[in-house]
Parts: C-alpha cells; sequence; structure tokens
C-alpha cells in the first residue's frame, strides 16, 4: 500500500481536452509564431547544458528588473507564473488558512488551494465583472488573489475595485497580470512598487510566445520577494529558459508588442463576427474571448470533430455555460468561425 494524503485523494491531474486538432485555440498562447532570436539563443546555449544554472535566475531577474525600472530584488521569477502562485501561496500561508479569489477566475488557483491543504474561499464577481473589495476583505484571508485581464471571462478590474482591496487586506494581495500585455489600461504593476503587501504575477507564457519554456515573473516588495523565493527553492528555471527569456524581453520587444497588437485587433475582428451569428461574447481585454453559450461543452465536442480546439467551461459563477476562444492570425479564426457555425446547427 502507498501512503496516501487523505486530502489529496480528490485531487485531479489537470486534462484539459488536448486531442491533437489542427486549430488549437484552447489555451491562450501566442499562434503567431516564435520570438526571432529563440533559435539562435538555444543553439549557443547548448554547451552550458552539463552544469547546472545559477540558482535564482540572476540574469533574468537583472533584465526583467531593468526593464520595469525596479531593483533586482524587488523581482522573481519561476517555473511558470503558476510555479510563483504556488509558492507565494505557500510562502504566507499554513496549511488550513484562507485563500480568497474572486470567481470566476484561473482554474489552478482552487487547485493550488488544495494542494497546499487551504481553506479556499471563492467570492463571485459583481455583475459587471469588477471585483467585489467589501466581500473579499469580508473573508479576512491572508492572502487574497485577484486577476486582470480575468481568465476566462477577459474582462478586467477596476482601479477604484482593486485599491481598496489592497488598501483593506490583512495580508497579502497577489494580482495576476498574465494578460497584462493585451490590456491598453495601465496595468498595476506599479501597485507592487508602492505598497508593501502587493505581488504581481506576469508570464512569457501569453504574448511572450514561450509557453514551452515555462518562465514566469513576479514583482514585490524585497521583503515579500524574498519570502516567495524561499518557498519556491532554487533551480526552478532551467538555464536554457533564463538565457531565452532574456532575449526575448531585450531583442524581441517589438515582435511582441506588435504580435499583441495584432491579436487585439483579431479578436474585435472576431467579436464583429460572433455578434452577427446572434453571441454575446463579454468585453475582453485579453487575447481570448469568453461567449455565453448554453451547452457548450457540446458545441465545443463538435468543433473538436472539425479540428478546431476550444475551451467550454460549465456552469460558471455570473456566466453560466460558455466557450473560451483564443485568438490568432485570421485564417484560424476563420476556420474556426466555419467549425462553430456548423457546431451550432
Ligand atoms: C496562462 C495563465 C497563467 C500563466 O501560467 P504560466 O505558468 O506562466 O504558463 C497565469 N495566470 C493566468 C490567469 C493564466 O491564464
Amino acid at each position: 500500500m502507498i501512503p496516501r494524503r487523505a486530502s489529496y485523494r480528490d485531487i485531479p491531474l489537470y486534462a484539459p481536452s488536448k486531442r491533437p486538432c489542427r486549430v488549437d485555440l484552447s489555451d491562450n498562447t501566442n499562434l503567431f509564431g516564435v520570438p526571432p532570436s529563440v533559435e539562435r539563443v538555444l543553439t549557443s546555449c547548448v554547451s552550458a547544458v552539463p552544469r547546472y544554472p545559477q540558482g535564482y535566475a540572476p540574469e533574468l531577474r537583472r533584465a526583467l528588473a531593468t526593464c520595469i525600472g525596479a531593483e533586482p530584488e524587488a523581482v522573481t521569477t519561476g517555473c511558470g507564473s503558476d510555479d510563483i502562485i504556488d509558492s507565494a501561496l505557500r510562502a504566507f500561508l499554513e496549511p488550513g488558512d484562507t485563500l480568497a479569489f474572486q470567481d470566476p477566475t484561473f482554474v489552478m488557483v482552487p487547485m493550488f488551494a488544495k494542494v497546499n491543504g487551504l481553506n479556499a474561499v471563492p467570492v463571485p464577481l459583481a455583475p459587471d465583472f469588477d471585483v467585489d473589495a467589501d466581500a473579499l476583505l469580508a473573508t479576512g484571508a491572508k492572502v487574497i488573489y485577484l486577476c486582470s485581464p480575468n481568465n476566462p471571462t477577459g474582462t478586467a478590474l477596476s482601479r477604484a475595485a482593486v485599491e481598496r482591496v489592497v488598501d483593506g487586506a490583512p495580508g497579502i494581495v497577489v494580482i495576476d497580470e498574465a494578460y497584462a500585455d493585451f490590456s491598453p489600461g495601465k496595468a498595476f504593476l506599479e501597485l507592487a512598487r508602492s505598497r508593501r503587501n502587493v505581488l504581481v504575477t506576469r508570464t512569457f507564457s501569453k504574448a511572450f510566445g514561450l509557453a514551452g519554456l515555462r518562465v514566469g515573473w513576479g514583482v514585490g516588495s524585497p521583503e515579500l520577494v524574498a519570502e516567495v523565493e524561499k518557498a519556491r527553492g532554487p533551480y526552478k528555471l532551467t538555464g536554457v529558459a533564463e538565457a531565452v527569456a532574456v532575449s526575448v524581453l531585450t531583442d524581441d520587444a517589438d515582435w511582441v508588442r506588435d504580435r499583441a497588437a495584432a491579436a487585439v485587433a483579431c479578436r474585435e475582428r472576431l467579436r464583429g463576427e460572433l455578434t452577427a451569428l446572434g453571441l454575446s461574447p463579454l468585453p475582453s481585454e485579453a487575447n481570448f474571448l469568453m461567449v455565453p453559450l448554453p451547452g457548450a461543452q457540446a458545441v465545443a465536442e463538435r468543433m473538436r470533430e472539425r479540428s478546431v480546439n476550444v475551451r467550454a467551461f460549465q456552469g460558471l459563477t455570473g456566466v453560466g455555460d460558455a466557450l473560451r476562444v483564443g485568438v490568432g492570425p485570421w485564417p484560424l479564426m476563420e476556420t474556426a468561425l466555419a467549425a462553430l457555425r456548423e457546431s451550432l446547427r
């Protein structure tokens, strides 16, 4: 008999439907190709592969700090921003403590709560998809998780509501900004610089086109960041991933910005087409659209039979059933629209 941790019994392995599909719009990654410097850097770091990397990714930390005008001690990195969120929960909460988070949000958050033995308290977003600051604060949670623009709704939070949460929180506020590069509004990064209780997380997995390398980063006060680094531990970023991330950040900034702008343009064009089909996508500041649609699961299954993969959600708080459609170059969107039209019948 394998000794099992009782609280892990009903934790499923992460398994989004990933049947190979010609057009995969299910995970919000960059569908516009590979950043130009990646191949060169991959070749040049081959000789470093037999040795361990530096423990805490100092080159990437420095490059990110320069980029945002902060000191390196205010920046942390990880094996995806997932790793940073998970490490922050371990750093600031003991098993049994409460984690409050907006609902709906990133599906990994309740999973991380479970894995870390936390009491997960989802707090519904307001009808306009802004965060309900008073309800979140009323939980008394030592860590509050916010996400803007939010996955899976695509909607952004208001500055007033986020500042209310930050100012009233008894502990740490994590603000997940995985999609900030697609959002026209001023992001919340500056709150991580001006307040001691805010950790903002960002990722190279979406706009930066490096999902396969697993690179995330976070910003906060140095004393907060130091605790996250302890919980995360060393060597979570491979030397290869670190080198590529530094190069995409410094050499490919134009590529990233232009592709993000293209994604936003395709998103709005897609919104028009979906509206013409009688659907009502939620307002999005990310590289995907959430489309409320009763029976979304069955529609997604029929789309998959037509080799287009979109993510279906069932019974989301305040939304109901919905499809989440990632945005990429327009020809992919046309294929998706054709599959959707046939699947709606
Ligand atoms: C995709 C996504 C992430 C990124 O996760 P990585 O581990 O950096 O790949 C984080 N938060 C949200 C809300 C996301 O949608």
